[in-house]
């Protein structure tokens, strides 16, 4: 038999301590005793395995648990104050950004209203609140571990914005600029693939295989999951379902295509329809939550407007279901908010022009994170860079 190199017992040990920590991590707390016989390694291994991680200090151990008769058994917990995340969702009118521990759970949570898509104006104001959620950090071994950041655009696999047409910015370097600021780990990506990861971790589609999620706020975008892992295209930059053409003659949009998706069915859309019927009696400004609150008091002609914005909904979605036959299907972003409305005529359009077949296998669903899905994606792909790195490091 050929002899393991020095090279392969050191991959073997991080392997191992991988396993040790991704147990404990996702269903600890647990013994060292359950951890060997769940994981099939010994016990001397399993004890040589929590000591680096309690070392590391990403796993700490509390005498508590019951035991009948003997020794009370030693159970291991994930540490996840070790370090912190920042997730960032850049939207095209405003920012909003997230502190959560290595566990995804906001810590800290800050919104500023953009009034102004300049390139110099937005990054002013994603600095200072970057710098905001640092201060709100506690103290703890690792800090501030990464800096995600969903862009309404397309990224490419450098973490470069190569397009996001709704900011008219053109290859855009983010990453460099918020590393040589703050000297963290920053990690750029399609605020719908952030979404999708957000939504898949802790929301709507916890334990779900093969999702669609759909992102819409001005715009539209999709995180496309299948067989629980992103695809993201050759280049980096699939799902950009919200450019397929639902009106052939339509009008014009700014990605040069005619009569897509997002004219139809965005925040933008309804925005732009609410204006033309001249909705608000020139008294209040029309945004979201004005609408929310007419549709509340039961103002007809925005009932009748969301009810419009729901069937456009619908009819993309009846193109994806046919494309991708995903188990669940989420709505997502700041559109979900209105589910009370839409979510019946997305349904009737559905019932009427989708297959029994796909009818049957596919789940319409709103997100669970509401506008916080892209956010706290963001900062879990943050989270699983930092310790996707500290699983297999040399010791
Ligand atoms: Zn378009």
């Amino acid at each position: 038999m050929q002899k393991l190199q020095t090279g392969d017992h050191n991959l073997v040990k991080q392997i191992n301590k991988s396993i040790v920590f991704g147990l404990i991590e996702s269903k600890g707390p647990m013994s060292r005793a359950q951890i060997s016989k769940n994981t099939g390694l010994n016990k001397a291994t399993v004890s040589t395995m929590v000591s680096e991680l309690i070392n590391d200090s990403f796993v700490y151990e509390i005498e508590a648990g019951q035991s009948s008769g003997g020794r009370k058994p030693v159970m291991l917990y994930f540490n996840n104050h070790t370090g912190y995340s920042i997730g960032i969702d850049l939207g095209v009118n405003y920012i909003l950004g997230v502190l959560t521990d290595l566990s995804g759970n906001i810590i800290e949570e800050t919104t500023r209203d953009l009034n102004g898509i300049e390139f110099d104006y937005v990054i002013e104001n994603l600095i200072s609140l970057v710098e905001a959620l640092i201060e709100k950090a506690p103290q703890s071994t690792y800090g501030i571990i990464g800096i995600g950041v969903g862009v309404p655009g397309n990224v490419d696999k450098e973490d470069k914005i190569l397009f996001a047409p709704n900011l008219k910015w053109k290859q855009v370097d983010l990453k460099q600029v918020i590393e040589n600021k703050f000297n963290i780990p920053t990690k750029i990506e399609n605020e719908a693939n952030a979404g999708s990861h957000g939504e898949r971790l802790y929301g709507a589609g916890k334990n779900i295989s093969n999702i669609i999620y759909i992102s819409i706020g001005i715009g539209i975008g999709t995180g496309i999951i299948i067989n629980n892992d992103l695809y993201t295209g050759s280049s980096g930059i699939s799902g950009e379902m919200g450019h397929f053409t639902i009106e052939a003659n339509g009008r014009k949009c700014s990605c040069g295509n005619r009569g897509c998706w997002e004219l139809y069915a965005s925040e933008s859309a309804l925005l732009r329809a609410a204006e033309k019927h001249d909705l608000s009696k020139k008294e209040h400004k029309i945004d979201l939550d004005y609408l929310i609150n007419e549709a509340q008091i039961g103002n007809t002609e925005v009932l009748q407007l969301l009810n419009t914005l729901g069937e456009n909904i619908g009819i993309g979605l009846t193109n994806i279901v046919n494309t991708f036959n995903p188990e669940v299907v989420v709505i997502g972003n700041r559109i979900a908010q209105f589910e009370t409305w839409i979510a019946n005529p997305i349904d009737h359009v559905l019932e009427e022009r989708l297959s029994t077949y796909h009818k049957d296998s596919t789940e319409i669903r709103f997100s669970k994170l509401g506008k916080r899905s892209c956010a706290i994606g963001a900062s879990s792909f943050s989270i699983s860079m930092f310790l996707s790195d500290k699983r297999v490091s040399v010791r």
